[in-house]
Order: C-alpha cells, then structure tokens, then sequence
C-alpha cells in the first residue's frame, strides 16, 4: 500500500531525511517513534505529498509521489491525515466539517455528505454533537471528529501524526480506542505515537527513527524484548 524507497530531503543544507526505505502493507498498522526532531513529521507529510522530497521515491497504492504529473490533490482524497492538533474548521459546524470535502472534492450531494457524516460520527460516539461547534467540544472529541472526517473520505489509509500527544490524559484513551477500532476492521495505518501501549497491542510493526534515519523497523515482538540499536533501547528506557 505504501511503498517508501530511498527516500532523502533537505532544508538547505540540514538533510532532514536520509535514504528512508520501508514497506507498509494493506492492513498492516505500523507506529512510528523517535525522538523530537528525528524527522516522523516530515516523513509521514512525504507520503501524501504534504512536504515535497529530492530523492527517492514513495508509491502509494500504485501511484508515485515523486513522479512529475502525479496529482497530488487526488492522492490526497484518499489518503486520510490525522494531525495533533485536529485542524477542524472552526467557524463551521461539526456537520459541515464532516461534509465540505466530501462534497468539494468527491462530488457527492449535500444529503449524501451529511448522511455519511453522520453515520460516521455515531461510530466515534459524536452523534449527539453533530450541530455544535469544534469549540464547544473537548480535545478528545474533536479529535475524534477529525478521524471521521478523514474515514468520510473513504480512504484508502490512514496517517496519524501524534494524534493524542496534545491531548488531556483522560481524554487519550478514547482517541486511541477509535483508532484500535479502525486497526481491527483491517485499516491500512501508519503512525507516529508514542503511546507504547498501542503500539504493543495493536501495531504489526514499529519503526525507529533517529535524525533523519530509520533505525530499526522490526515486528513489535522483536521491537520492544529485543530492539537491535543502542538508540532505541535507551529511546524505550526512557518512555517505558
Ligand atoms: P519530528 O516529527 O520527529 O519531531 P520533524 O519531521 O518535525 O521531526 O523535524 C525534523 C527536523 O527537521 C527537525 O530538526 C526540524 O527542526 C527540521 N525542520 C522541520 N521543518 C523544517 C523547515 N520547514 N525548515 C527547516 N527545518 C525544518
Ligand atoms: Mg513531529
């Protein structure tokens, strides 16, 4: 599903990505960790051609990110992106946020993007609030709303960057049950969390990356009882 090869980029002179390579397939989960500044963001933004690369290449689902002419727009449609800091619209109900895309992008009626909408938001939990707005809901909430508005999109996968890490404490179990949900109906998912408890329970694999580099990129098993790096055993001494 994501096919990540030889993947390098620069801001100037700082080489932020050095020659990644890693796949990822349909209905595999895999978490990516770090420390901050190792480059998670920026890989995870190369995947659906958020932040442009200079060398190698990602192929999603048969389409190159890289390739000139690909268009990216379309890429994007079916690529679901859930941010920290949800990034909901919020000037426009939880109903509208639901639908905008679905309407701009996919073509679909009013009342198809609302009826999906809605369903969607009864399977986060959030049917009640459909008429509210971002601010009147919790942290938990709206990033469970974003989720929906991603899967509304009929996405071909999903990409999580630390979609619980600007969260409340209470309120990060509800995200990450959601995500589990979505994990177990066969959601092709990538990942960067720190939350090792659902990287041990639900990922496939764990990557780690360290300035710029894919270090390891293990089974979960062989990840946490066995991780190969100096880095990343002192990365989990640290966060376990
Ligand atoms: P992470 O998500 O692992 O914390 P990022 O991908 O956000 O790491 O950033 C990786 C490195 O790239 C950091 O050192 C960061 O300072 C640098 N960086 C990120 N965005 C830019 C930018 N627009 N210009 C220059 N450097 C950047
Ligand atoms: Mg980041």
């Amino acid at each position: 599903m994501i096919q990540i090869s030889n993947v390098g980029k620069h801001y100037g002179a700082f080489q932020v990505l050095k020659n990644c390579t890693t796949t990822i397939n349909k209905g595999e989960v895999v978490v990516v960790c770090g420390p901050s500044g190792s480059g998670k963001s920026t890989l995870i933004k190369c995947v659906n051609g958020l932040e442009p690369f200079q060398s190698g290449d990602i192929v999603v689902n048969g389409t190159s990110v890289g390739a000139a002419g690909t268009n990216l727009s379309k890429l994007r449609a079916h690529v679901g992106m859930v941010f920290q800091h949800f990034e909901l619209f919020p000037h426009m109900s939880i109903t509208d946020n639901l639908s905008l895309a679905q309407v701009k992008v996919l073509g679909r009626s009013e009342d198809e993007a609302r009826d999906k909408g809605l369903k969607l938001l009864e399977r986060v939990g959030l049917k009640a609030h459909a008429h509210k707005f971002p601010g009147q809901l919790s942290g938990g909430q709206q990033q469970r709303v974003a989720i929906a508005r991603a899967l509304a999109m009929d996405p071909i996968c999903m990409l999580f960057d630390e979609p619980t890490s600007a969260l409340d404490p209470e309120m990060v179990n509800e995200v990450l049950d959601v995500m589990t949900e979505l994990a177990q109906e066969g959601m092709t998912m990538m990942c960067v969390t720190h939350e090792m408890g659902f990287a041990k329970r639900v990922a496939n694999r764990v990557i780690f990356m360290d300035q710029g580099s894919i270090i390891e990129d293990d089974q979960k098993e062989a990840f946490f009882s066995n991780p190969q790096s100096e880095r990343a055993r002192q990365f989990l001494a640290k966060i376990l």
